[in-house]
């Protein structure tokens, strides 16, 4: 108990963020493939061993395409979009939920008329993302659905 953090009061604000939370673009340096998303972490508590952050997406931004051993709960808060889930493409819109289990792709992107954001809860202690290699690729667009979503149409 003498870890525990004082309690803590931290206000909404316009569009989307928080007072006192920090507001983090994603530097664009070509080692991941993803557009226009920013990530701010809401709670790091480590006696709930988890995380929740909210990422947000511009307008026809997309988060990278990835799958690692740790889960993720996911809540859309803000806009509409799709979603990459295993080999469905899902239409999300406020409040839907998403389960994303161990070893899964998954990627968001939002429609070209508005941002898309979502909360996502995730282990404080958590394995690197995998990126999808060639095969992993071929494999993935042989799903008419799914070659549709990663081509951006
Ligand atoms: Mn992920």
């Amino acid at each position: 108990m003498d870890t525990q953090q004082p309690p803590l009061f931290r206000p909404a604000r316009q569009d989307f963020r928080w007072q006192g939370v920090a507001h983090q673009p994603y530097k664009q340096d070509g080692s991941a493939p993803f557009k226009d998303i920013s990530r701010q972490v809401l709670f790091h508590e480590d006696s709930l061993a988890c995380e929740l952050r909210y990422f947000e997406m511009d307008a026809a931004g997309f988060s990278t395409l990835e799958r690692h051993e740790h889960a993720h709960a996911v809540m859309i808060l803000r806009g509409h979009g799709e979603c990459l889930l295993g080999s469905e493409v899902l239409p999300v819109k406020p409040f839907d939920l998403l389960t994303i289990p161990a070893w899964t792709w998954h990627q968001f992107r939002a429609v070209r008329s508005e941002p898309l954001g979502f909360l996502c809860m995730v282990n404080v202690s958590r394995d690197r993302p995998q990126l999808p290699d060639d095969a992993d690729l071929a494999r993935l667009r042989a799903i008419p659905a799914v070659a549709r979503f990663l081509a951006g149409d």
